[in-house]
């Protein structure tokens, strides 16, 4: 590969909070560099339909505060094509883009390999932005801390109306195929039960523990159901219960996109900008196809293939079972 003149920027499959402020870092850190830089809309569909624009420092003045993306994001299939890969290819190359920052989830990441293994000529990193939480070689993606202080705070506030009256409520969080968010907000929040999709949940333990909770003079219980959950969503979940179980007034919330929205945390502001000027530094550095992520407080680079491989399972026994204990 020749000299690095010109980045695209873009972000792919969901939303995270957290993105703009590395959109903004990606920019910054590239003009600082007399790097030219360059936002691609929508995703990979941008690259495809040639929808992209010159970026300036003032492309991303006060952003570090919205949630959502400034160059919004989609799910694209042609970009799985090989005939729209190459379209791609010719419009990148056409504008003088020799690199990629492709900030999403696993999905892109999937993407973004194949493209770069068909034409290496365009280096590529990835960022982590997914509220998932589900990527290996960083301990956090972007937009997960943000989600689960807004679980926190939705748990928060059902706990109140949950205590006036006695209730059991079970709400459904987020994660496909990760209980990170339902872990954490559960332990922030004093769930008394987390439903996890990497962990099956025997409903027979679970109807005991709620009937010793309301023996302890429990006034309300929440349990958490990540909606991956083997038995299905939390209306599932709450009926199979229901008819074990006759204490308590039992209700049903879905938290839904609220979780996807709102402004970055301070964590994921800090996250955003450092994965970003990361990833502009290792692009200078001659990287190409890797990811860079958080590991111990630490930025570090870790090839796309383990990011992908890797999937961690990141639920650590100590904090499952430091839960069931406070929770009694
Ligand atoms: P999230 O984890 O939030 O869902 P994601 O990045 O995994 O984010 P996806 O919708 O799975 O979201 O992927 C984003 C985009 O990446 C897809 O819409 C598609 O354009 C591209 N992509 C995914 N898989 C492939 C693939 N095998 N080949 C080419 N492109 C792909």
């Amino acid at each position: 590969m020749g000299k690095l003149s010109k980045i695209g920027v873009l972000t792919s499959g969901g939303d995270a909070p957290g993105m703009n402020p590395c959109i903004r870092a990606v920019v910054r850190t590239a003009i600082y560099h007399k790097l030219g830089v360059v936002g691609v809309k929508q995703g990979y569909q941008g690259l495809i339909d040639n929808d992209m624009y010159e970026m300036t420092t003032r492309s991303v003045s006060n952003i570090l505060d919205f949630g959502g993306t400034i160059l919004k994001t989609a799910r694209c299939a042609d970009f799985r094509t090989d005939e729209g890969m190459e379209i791609a290819y010719r419009n990148l190359k056409a504008k003088g883009i020799d690199a990629l920052v492709v900030i999403g989830g696993d999905g892109t990441f999937t993407g973004a390999l194949r493209f770069s293994k068909k034409y290496p000529d365009i280096a590529v990193i990835g960022v982590p932005g997914t509220i998932d939480n589900d990527l290996g070689g960083t301990d956090y993606t972007l937009g997960f801390d943000t989600a689960t202080n807004t679980v926190v705070e939705a748990l928060d506030k059902i706990r109140d109306t949950a205590d006036a009256h006695d209730r059991l409520f079970f709400i459904e969080v987020m994660g496909r195929d990760s209980g990170c968010i339902a872990l954490r907000a559960g332990i922030s929040a004093g769930a008394e039960a987390i439903m996890l999709p990497e962990k099956e949940t025997a409903i027979t333990e679970l109807v005991e523990s709620l009937k010793a909770g309301e023996h302890n003079k429990k006034s309300s219980s929440i349990v958490i159901v990540a909606e991956g959950d083997k038995h299905g969503g939390a209306y599932d979940v709450a009926q199979i219960v229901k008819e074990q179980i006759k204490i308590y007034d039992v209700k049903v919330t879905i938290l839904g996109h609220l979780q996807r929205g709102g402004s970055p945390s301070a964590f994921d502001r800090i996250l955003g900008s450092r994965l970003g000027f990361a990833a502009v530094n290792a692009l200078i550095a001659g990287e190409t196809q890797k990811m860079v992520g958080l590991r111990g407080n630490s930025v570090a680079l870790t090839s796309l293939e383990e990011a992908l491989k890797v999937h961690e399972f990141k639920l650590e026994d100590d904090l499952m079972q430091m839960m069931e204990i406070l929770s009694i």
